[in-house]
């Protein structure tokens, strides 16, 4: 690892959600040391987005919560039992009333930002927040384009193809491939 990389994210098996649900697809936050470059888990979605928003001035390291030392085990480690995916640093905290998620798509080569809007609907790009602000300008003293980022986080490949429910998705693929060749 080098220094100062952005927070990690690793997903659990958050891609085999159903279509429509608004969880996203991280099962569980990391943030590494700054210092002994341990990662370390962070509890909760909007606390990540915290330390996110500042990553790059204000960096973790493990004394900043209590009880810990850059002398305990780490209480994660980067490796391929999980698919992680490695965030970009100072994304803004979401507007209020507004949910950021992050969706694996079904293949893992990639993820899906998108923001769910204060009237439910998904904003995908800046444009869409300029079109939820011009329908909703009561939105304007407290939303601002400029608080959305639409930068997902980096799916880390070598950890996908390690995980067994992307071997079986592959499969699956794979199955129907011949299926159809098949019919031929
Ligand atoms: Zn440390």
């Amino acid at each position: 690892m080098t220094s100062g990389s952005p927070p990690g994210s690793p997903p659990s098996q958050g891609s085999q959600r159903k279509r429509g649900s608004t969880k996203d697809s991280v099962g569980l936050y990391a943030v590494q040391c700054n210092v002994c470059y341990k990662w370390r888990m962070i509890p909760t979605k909007e606390e990540f987005e915290t330390l996110r928003e500042k990553f790059t001035e204000d960096p973790w390291f493990c004394s900043r919560r209590p009880d810990c030392s850059c002398d305990d085990p780490a209480d994660i480690e980067y490796d391929s039992s999980r698919i992680w995916v490695i965030d970009k640093p100072n994304i803004p905290k979401p507007p209020p009333e507004t949910e950021r998620l992050v969706i694996m798509r079904r293949d893992f080569t990639k993820m899906d930002t998108y923001y769910v809007m204060p009237n439910g609907k998904r904003a995908r790009c800046a444009g869409d927040v300029d079109k939820f602000l011009e329908a909703n300008p009561e939105y304007k003293n407290r939303i601002s384009v400029s608080d959305f980022n639409f930068a997902p986080p980096k799916v880390v490949e070598e950890t996908v193809s390690h995980n067994s429910a992307w071997k079986a998705a592959k499969a699956k693929k794979q199955d129907k491939a011949d299926a159809s060749s098949a019919q031929k």
